[in-house]
């Protein structure tokens, strides 16, 4: 090493231990590091991680909920590690984020088409328990719940009633609790469904169309808000509900209209009027389910 060399990696080593010690003012950083077994010489060269990571320990442990996180990647900490005589950094996991993780693994099995988020995290624990118009409903969910896989020919529901008095966050809780005993469900809110299914017929139509026809439950939200045409009546709804029918998988609709007043509405396409097609439909539809009627204040703020 000629004499240059030399004096710069002396002058190095004095600037490394000048900013180690210097950050070793902090008692509280020293007695950190100080819990790694490793030797001082190899520390000091990682001065400035090793407060980084010491910054991130400190905001983890005032922390009260995943949501304030303060650490530069939600949810993990820069954390050093010894292994054999070096030093490593990794992103560790912290407990709270661990815990939702878990919570949130139900949701690989179960789909949403442009349901809103309130509605996604729709759960048993949360549920309203201050209206009795809700009572057979709760009745009937409690049944399937017990008699899912045990009971062939299980029917879904068709839950109309009037805007806003929880139809689909009643569903969802249901799909949502079945997603969590590992059951495939999908939530899908209907009109919009259509609109982006027609919209893919040169991509992924088949694909999609397939899921919703073959998903084990599947709850078809708002029905009779769509744009009827004789298209999507009979040639996506009909066989989507004929499949169903035919291989028993429970189907749930949620509705603004009773039956009745669904099948005047789909009777009615820019093509015209046919009641024959539309009761086809409502017949598929009876045959699938139980209608309950679900009449309340509106919960929308
Ligand atoms: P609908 O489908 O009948 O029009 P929603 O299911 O969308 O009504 O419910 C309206 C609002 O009320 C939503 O914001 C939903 O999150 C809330 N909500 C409805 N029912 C409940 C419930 N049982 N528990 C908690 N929140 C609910
Ligand atoms: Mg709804």
């Amino acid at each position: 090493m000629n004499k240059i060399e030399e004096y710069i990696n002396k002058s190095n080593s004095t600037d490394l231990k000048h900013s180690y010690m210097d950050a070793c003012s902090n008692k509280d950083f020293y007695k950190y590091i100080s819990s790694l077994p490793i030797e001082e010489d190899i520390l000091m060269k990682y001065t400035s991680t090793l407060e980084e990571c010491f910054d991130e320990y400190s905001n983890c442990k005032s922390c009260k909920s995943f949501n304030m996180c303060k650490n530069k990647v939600s949810g993990y900490c820069l954390t050093p590690e010894v292994e054999e005589k070096s030093l490593n950094f990794s992103y560790i996991c912290c407990d709270k984020k661990a815990k939702i993780d878990e919570e949130e693994k139900y949701l690989q099995n179960i789909k949403y088409y442009d349901i809103p988020q309130e509605i996604r995290k729709a759960s048993f624990k949360d549920l309203y328990n201050d209206d009795t118009a809700r009572v057979p409903i709760m009745k009937y969910i409690k049944d399937f719940v017990k008699n899912y896989g045990k009971k062939d020919n299980l029917k879904g529901l068709y839950l109309h009633g009037s805007f806003g008095s929880g139809k689909t966050y009643l569903v969802a809780a249901l799909l949502n609790d079945m997603a969590k005993k590992k059951v495939k469900c999908a939530c899908v809110y209907y009109p919009e469904f259509l609109r982006d299914l027609k919209a893919s017929f040169k991509t992924d139509y088949e694909e999609k169309f397939r899921y919703i026809k073959k998903v084990p439950l599947l709850l078809l939200d708002d029905i009779g808000a769509e744009n009827v045409s004789n298209f999507s009546r009979d040639e996506i709804l009909g066989p989507i509900l004929q499949y169903r029918m035919e291989e028993n998988l429970p189907t749930f609709f949620t509705s603004n209209l009773t039956l009745e007043e669904l099948e005047n509405n789909l009777a009615i396409t820019s093509s015209g009027v046919d009641k024959l097609k539309a009761k086809r439909i409502v017949e598929r539809i009876k045959q699938l389910t139980v209608p309950i009627e679900l009449i309340s204040k509106n919960r929308r703020s």
